[in-house]
């Protein structure tokens, strides 16, 4: 029996200022202006710890994508962004990150409310991150350098050239975000497409368009002229696909699943537009047998918990050595049964809803499926129904590596627990063994031990000792199914810049 089950859930107040400011129909962000669709249609927000209505959105659609490509068309080739210097183009970029942090406590609320997490989370995590993932971009600005390169020219002796690289911004790019982390996934692909000289169409998730929209209205205010940012609300099959597939748009950047990131790739493959996807994982967590136990339990934990395991490099496979194996899946279990789980407003919320009734469905259909496959749940084990998508943390053993609880990402609070015994070639086999591989933990007191697994993981992302660690400085993305590309750090640019190589004859 689930004893949250008869708990019952707070209620949050929602701040007068947030209900006023949403009490009208959000529009667009078209060419500088804020219009509703082409269509009049506007869409339901949803609170997910109630799933109640909180606003009211206007529905992008082809029509609304086409305008918006032509904006951002237009800011490409013409406007003052096309002819600002790369100071100036950084200095904006810092100012949007300045105005997120003096609207911290505002976007945080918003993206409790309209996401479900902690508002501590959100202002610790997601806003802070997404003013640092500006703050970081806009110091590149300047420094997008190209190359002095000595040719041999074995076509044409005695003749003398100097060569060198220009790196030029990609064009108009077409942005596709998900509902995890709204704000930071918008900052995470706006920044880098500003710092390059790129214009942008931006479609935001459909459960969670609010945080993005109030940050268009800060990235018009640190002046970043009119067509240069272009932000759709709208479904994905209607305004996402008239997105990726728009003969306009030069780049498309996408983050979500695996199953839609086919579809991009499908979508773009016309015209072939360049790709680049952040997609789903289903990272491994290895303790092995000389861990600090304490720290591994709490590691673990988070690895799998945070953002209500809503990450898609959520530590979600425990491995753990024999010896330490009932000390820390207990202890993980343990640490889960504490979990405060509430609405995002409430103060003392550890954990939220899931985002959706369709992921708590989806989620929820996940543990039963592990039940029926013979998997135990240790802890959670089930959704806590109610009006709220909320769903019980949830540890599964007795798991084998053919369950679907195993093998698919849940997206959700759910780990998989499984022991091993010997640190050799079949445990890696055994981590590397998924159609994913964007991230993964190694637990050890051996650094040395852990840095030579580290070296053998398929992944994009290795963490020793920790979990979660991210910057804007780093690269994140995966390998495999889990993407094309990173995201962040100098590698990011390249998503968003072509190479030209000019070549001049001087005698
Ligand atoms: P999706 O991949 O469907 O959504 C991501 C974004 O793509 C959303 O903006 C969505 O629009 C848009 N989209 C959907 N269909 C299309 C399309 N045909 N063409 C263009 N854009 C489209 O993820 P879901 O929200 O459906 O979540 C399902 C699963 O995806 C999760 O359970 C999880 O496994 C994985 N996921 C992975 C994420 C990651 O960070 N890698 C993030 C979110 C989900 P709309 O707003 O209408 O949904």
């Amino acid at each position: 029996m689930n004893i949250r089950a008869n708990i019952p859930m707070p209620t949050a107040v929602v701040p007068p200022a947030i209900r006023e400011g949403l009490s009208t129909a959000r529009p667009m962000l078209i060419d500088g202006k804020w219009v509703a669709a082409q269509s009049g249609k506007t869409f339901e927000v949803f609170d997910p710890a109630t799933g109640e209505t909180i606003a009211h959105v206007a529905e992008g659609d082809k029509a609304d994508v086409d305008l918006a490509v032509k904006a951002a068309r237009r800011a490409f080739e013409a406007g003052p962004w096309a002819q600002m210097t790369p100071s100036e183009r950084g200095r904006i970029i810092h100012c949007i990150g300045d105005l997120i942090l003096d609207n911290i406590d505002e976007l945080a609320t918003i993206e409790a409310l309209d996401n479900g997490k902690p508002k501590a989370v959100a202002k610790a995590a997601d806003v802070t991150l997404s003013a640092d993932m500006f703050h970081y971009m806009s110091g590149w600005a300047t420094k997008l350098e190209g190359k002095h390169i000595p040719i041999s020219a074995l076509t044409a002796p005695g003749a003398e050239f100097v060569s060198m690289t220009r790196m030029e911004p990609i064009g108009v790019v077409g942005q596709i975000i998900p509902w995890n982390f709204p704000l930071l996934m918008a900052a995470w692909k706006l920044a880098p497409a500003l710092t390059t000289g790129c214009t942008v169409v931006l479609k935001v998730a459909e459960e969670t368009p609010l945080s993005a929209l109030r940050l268009g209205e800060l990235i018009l205010e640190a002046g970043v002229p009119a067509g240069v940012v272009n932000i759709i609300p709208g479904f994905g099959e209607t305004a996402g696909a008239a997105l990726a597939e728009h003969p306009n748009v030069d780049k498309v950047a996408f983050t979500g699943s695996t199953e839609v990131g086919r579809l991009i790739v499908h979508a773009a493959s016309r015209d072939l537009k360049k790709v680049s996807l952040e997609l789903g994982g289903k990272s491994p967590n290895i303790v092995l047998g000389d861990a600090d136990p304490e720290l591994a339990i709490a590691g673990a934990t988070a690895a799998i918990f945070f953002n209500h395991g809503q990450c898609c490099n959520a530590g979600s496979r425990l491995f753990v050595q024999r010896n330490l194996f009932d000390k820390v899946v207990e202890g993980v279990a343990a640490e889960a049964d504490k979990i405060k789980l509430g609405p995002g407003l409430t103060e003392d919320t550890e954990m939220g809803p899931q985002v959706s009734r369709v992921q708590y469905d989806r989620v929820t259909g996940y543990l039963a499926s592990g039940t029926e496959e013979g998997a135990r749940a240790i802890c959670g084990g089930e959704g806590l129904g109610g009006s709220g998508y909320f769903v019980a943390p949830t540890v599964l053993v007795d798991t084998k590596p053919e369950m679907k609880v195993v093998r698919e990402e849940i997206f959700g609070p759910v780990l998989v627990a499984s022991r091993f015994d010997e640190v050799d070639d079949a445990l890696v086999a055994e981590a590397n063994n998924t159609i994913y591989d964007l991230a993964a933990g190694v637990w050890s007191g051996d650094s040395a031990r852990a840095l030579r697994i580290a070296n053998r993981l398929r992944a994009g992302t290795v963490w020793i000792n920790c979990y979660h660690v991210f910057d804007a400085a780093l690269p994140f993305g995966g390998y495999k199914q889990s993407g094309w590309g990173r995201e962040m750090g100098q590698a990011v640019l390249s998503n968003y810049l072509e190479t030209k190589a000019i070549t001049t004859r001087i005698g």
